[in-house]
């Protein structure tokens, strides 16, 4: 007998039973009610005394229907006949799901079922059109007419109205994108037997109008995850606490199978799931988006319209048709007595949640999140017993009333689409005049992910056939400029495109919220000490990838549409002269397949260098970072293997016959170039790591990088023999301060044999830079509060060293070194920052700079910041000491929720290979890291007058943030610390932070830490 499943089978039974005893006296403590909601209640009443057989699929059983007064076509099977109970009673597992799509279709001339893609664990995502059986047979020709309200530069006037008159419109459900937030897939089968079966006038008249597509299941992998916990949690006795199982255990449900918030994907398509169903909904050009979710068991149903702050550009249309379709779903839950509301959370700032992609393609995007119950029944704190059931229902009798509403206004909205659209592609709408540029070649690889990424999403892209000037330029780090000169080959976007609203929302540099909104934030932090911003502030892609990007005047360029860019040269380039023998082989570092050839290549077997300077070789100038094989080094067959590895890595391997440099530059044999070991990567998972922290740097690694990587359970590190790996990656999360503590002395004595320790993400590196683990000499700022002065100083050294030119006949004539200091002092103080940026410690080893340092410059003047001078002050005195402490408390309410800071970056540090001088990071919350040598910071926060690129920064957070480290290494025996104060491959969107994670784990074993030499 199998036991798990006799309790699978037993628990819905009983949780059923029990539901029903609840609803005879919650229905009459109910509300007053109209004549329908009544009669489904005695329905309700009358499925109380019921027990639902199993194998008899319910088929007996009289459960009140969701959607009273409608006839069905028998011959087409209902889902409660389909499944293996009854619907709403159980969480239906996918397969479940699509096998009753499936034998409805068989049976309704109205529905096909359409496979669109598949996830990474192989699980097919289909969606479900439904329509009269003309529609559904004719589909093509629906979505070609609306393809040409989309597109309407080519539409005359009486076509249009012929299509606004004619066509149906189409509403594109999606249900249950986070996994764990079940009760949406189930409700689509209920929506999908209604329409395709319905025969009465309720749903036959709304066909006429409207095309349904059904998106059941947009996370299978994150569902099935969840499920199988949910079965495996359960027991014989049902259990109505909402903390029971039905939450599951890390890493949950909510994420795909690399934990990716697919919720945030939208405007990006990291995940093979996002890119698949771009290209399926943008087939069918919908006037409704619907995006069913669940939030916390205790609360109702929220629905929108949404609330302030609204992006900039966020379509018109949507906002007046939210509240047709807000007040139409509120009777519905009226006539039921249902609880919900509106507004009041779920902002629309940032523009690539699921609704929102779909409110900017030109869809009334709509959002639900209903109570969360987890597949069973739960108490609230009332006493009422809600079920799954009711979850359900009530995401089915949202979606039947969006839907009607769209019939109902079938005309108007579509020509408030065609109208928007039209105003996309005019001259006069507001920002149509300007133009978005792309210089290619700062990173190939992210350039044709950039390309790749709009073009999936509908967005025209050009690439000009010949130089042009740009007026009125804004650049992406560079500030304004009035006229550049672009080099041909560069991409355009023009603002003025069918999908204008996209292009304007995604690739705005900084988008600022309205006064009003700005008002009600700071006020809301001042007086409950917490934000209202329901996610990122600033989202930038352009800043993301770190490209050379740039907003002006539209131009009428000569030029060609792309969809991608062209295919790049891969593989060896053999020697010039045919014969010669093989000196080695040489990649450039310059872009991100350098490090995936490493990765891959040490796989392989072979042995790689890595050069800490610019070299020259094959007749080609390499920047430093990139890779050399030498071949003596390497296995006979190393020329097939390299080849092969090219070609996987999508990278040009340069043949070289010799080690002579053509120029002042390094010889390839020399010491600027350093063998790296193969990465034996684990990375921290399991509580109390975030998940989605832990998945976007397991989805780097693995699938990005192609790295084989353990998942070294974090409440077990002590059972690990870590001597089996190199690096170990610690994932941002909070509360790892205990645990670290607990294995400090096995972590210590790992890295100085020689590991690389890396935290991502703030409460990571918090953790590690505990004084008491003695792993950091990194402080956080609210514990170094005495000290931000002489902290300030140390900065301004780092910044300015190797700048200035030595003073020669100062120097000769035997002035002593305050003197020296003090006659350049005053230039000193004043010292902005290079805009260049990008200190240089010039050397492998920092603490050698910082004792030159030290003997010449100690009588530098410190930099007075507001902060520096408050809190310094008296040192030693406890009042000043709580009043530093109070103010800096104070300042970390406001701490950013996400924003875009320019960094500056130390080109001299094999970390930073592939980087430029300056770069924008993603930065969250208040760690704010405070360093100096000897501990190195490759890559530190600009100064407070230009940190900011993009979101929402206050000026306390600002100068909190300034001047801080974004990214230290500190070196401890053989092997090495390194601290990232923010995730560096935050959802998969900061490719250029992201490199910095991959050097640091790809070349971090022997770049940066020696590893043991064999022999
Ligand atoms: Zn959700």
């Amino acid at each position: 007998m199998s036991f798990p499943r006799e309790i699978r089978r037993a628990i819905p039974l009983l949780t059923f039973l029990l539901l029903s005893c609840a609803a005879g006296p919650r229905a009459s403590a109910g509300p007053a009610q109209s004549g329908s909601a009544a009669r489904e209640d005695s329905a309700r009443r009358e499925a109380s005394d019921l027990v639902i057989p199993f194998g008899d699929s319910g088929k007996g059983g009289k459960l009140a229907p969701f959607f009273a007064g409608t006839t069905y076509d028998p011959d087409v099977p209902t889902p409660d006949a389909l499944l293996r109970q009854p619907l709403g009673t159980f969480t239906a597992h996918h397969h479940e799901i699509l096998a009753a799509l499936r034998a409805m279709a068989a049976k309704s001339p109205r529905m096909k079922v359409v496979p669109f893609g598949r996830t990474h664990e192989g699980r097919e995502l289909v969606y479900v059109a439904i329509g009269t059986p003309e529609h559904v047979r004719d589909l093509d020709r629906v979505r070609a007419d609306l393809a040409k309200l989309t597109d309407p530069r080519a539409l005359d006037g009486a076509e249009a109205d012929r299509i606004v008159k004619s066509s149906p419109a189409v509403a594109w459900l999606a249900y249950s994108i986070h996994g764990d937030e079940t009760s949406g897939s189930d409700s689509a089968l209920a929506l999908a037997y209604h329409f395709a079966a319905g025969t009465s006038a309720d749903v036959t008249d709304v066909l006429k109008q409207v095309v349904v597509v059904i998106d059941p299941c947009q996370n299978p992998d994150g569902r099935e995850r969840i499920l199988s916990q949910f079965e495996q949690g359960a027991g014989y006795v049902p259990n109505l606490d909402v903390d029971t199982m039905g939450r599951g255990r890390w890493p949950y449900g909510r994420g795909n199978h690399y934990l990716f918030d697919m919720n945030r994907d939208w405007m990006w398509g990291t995940q093979p799931e996002t890119r698949a169903r771009w290209a399926a909904v943008l087939s069918f050009h919908p006037q409704l988006f619907v995006d069913a979710h669940e939030m916390g068991a205790l609360d109702t149903f929220l629905f929108y319209p949404a609330t302030d702050p609204f992006t900039p550009h966020f379509p018109e249309a949507t906002r007046k048709w939210w509240k047709s379709f807000g007040d139409d779903q509120g009777s519905a839950f009226d006539r039921r007595g249902w609880s919900y509301y509106t507004r009041e959370w779920a902002d629309s700032w940032y523009p690539g949640y699921s609704d929102s992609w779909g409110t900017f393609t030109g869809a009334v995007g709509i959002l639900y999140e209903q109570a969360r119950y987890g597949g069973q029944a739960v108490k609230r704190a009332s006493g009422e017993v809600a079920t799954y059931r009711d979850a359900v229902e009530h995401q089915a009798v949202a979606s039947l009333a969006n839907v009607q509403t769209l019939a109902k206004n079938r005309e108007e909205i579509l020509r408030d689409y065609l109208a928007a659209k039209r105003k996309n592609v005019s001259a006069e709408a507001p920002g149509n005049d300007r133009m978005f540029v792309l210089v290619p070649g700062k990173n190939v690889d992210r350039e044709e992910r950039f390309v790749a990424m709009l073009a999936g999403q509908g967005i025209e892209i050009h690439r000009a056939d010949a130089a042009f000037h740009g007026r009125k330029v804004q650049t992406a780090m560079a500030g304004a400029k009035d006229d550049v000169e672009f080099p041909a080959g560069s991409l355009i976007v023009y603002a003025r495109q069918p999908q204008s609203s996209m292009v304007k929302a995604w690739l705005d540099f900084d988008p600022r919220y309205d006064e009003g909104s700005l008002n009600r934030e700071r006020k809301e932090l001042e007086r409950k000490q917490r934000s209202k911003a329901y996610d990122v502030t600033a989202w930038s892609p352009v800043h993301a990838f770190d490209l050379d990007g740039s907003w002006c005047d539209a131009a009428d360029v000569a030029k060609t549409l792309v969809r991608a860019l062209p295919a790049r040269p891969r593989g060896v380039v053999p020697l010039s002269k045919a014969g010669e023998p093989v000196y080695g082989w040489v990649v450039d570092g310059k872009n991100d397949g350098a490090v995936v050839f490493a990765a891959r290549g040490m796989e392989a077997g072979l042995q790689i260098q890595v050069s800490d300077e610019p070299f020259t070789a094959a007749g080609k100038p390499f920047v430093a970072g990139s890779l050399l094989l030498r071949r003596a080094e390497n296995p006979a067959d190393a020329a097939a293997i390299v080849a092969r590895t090219a070609e996987a890595a999508g990278v040009q391997v340069f043949e070289t016959s010799t080690a002579r440099s053509p120029d002042e530059r390094p010889d390839l044999g020399g010491q600027h170039f350093r063998l790296i070991a193969r990465p034996r990567v684990g990375v921290l998972a399991n509580s109390p790591i975030d998940t989605d922290a832990f998945g976007h740097v397991w989805h780097l690694l693995d699938a990005e990088i192609g790295l084989p990587v353990t998942q070294v359970d974090a409440q077990q590190i002590g059972s690990y023999d870590l001597r089996r790996y190199n690096v170990l990656v610690v994932p941002d999360g909070s509360g790892l301060g205990s645990l670290l503590k607990d294995n400090a002395e096995d972590l210590r004595t790992w890295v100085r044999s020689g590991g690389t320790l890396i935290a991502c993400g703030g409460g990571a590196a918090a953790a590690l830079a505990d004084p008491e683990l003695k792993l950091s000499k990194v402080r956080l700022r609210e514990s170094a509060l005495g000290e931000l002065e002489k902290l300030a100083v140390s900065v301004r050294r780092e910044r300015e060293a190797g700048k200035k030119p030595v003073d020669a006949d100062l120097l000769w004539s035997g002035k002593s070194a305050s003197e020296a200091a003090s006659a350049d002092d005053e230039s000193a103080t004043d010292a902005k920052p290079d805009a260049k940026g990008g200190a240089k410690d010039g050397t492998k080893d920092g603490s050698k700079d910082a004792a030159k340092d030290s003997t010449t410059d100690t009588a530098e003047k410190p930099a007075k910041t507001a902060d520096a001078e408050k809190s310094s002050a008296k040192s030693g005195d406890k009042s000043d000491k709580e009043d530093a402490e109070r103010r800096d408390r104070w300042m970390r309410t406001f701490s950013p929720r996400g924003v875009i800071l320019r960094a500056e970056v130390n080109p001299d540090s094999w970390i930073t290979a592939g980087c430029g001088e300056e770069l924008p990071v993603y930065f969250e919350g208040s760690s704010s890291f405070l360093s100096e040598l000897p501990v190195r910071t490759p890559v530190r926060l600009a100064a407070a007058d230009r940190v900011r690129i993009a979101g929402l920064l206050w000026p306390e957070a600002r100068e909190r943030v300034a001047d801080s480290a974004y990214c230290t290494v500190e070196g401890q025996g053989a092997g090495q610390v390194i601290l990232f104060a923010c995730p560096p491959t935050f959802r998969g969107w900061f490719r250029g932070t992201a490199r910095l994670l991959a050097n640091a784990v790809v070349y971090g074993p022997g770049a940066g830490a020696r590893q043991p030499l064999g022999w």
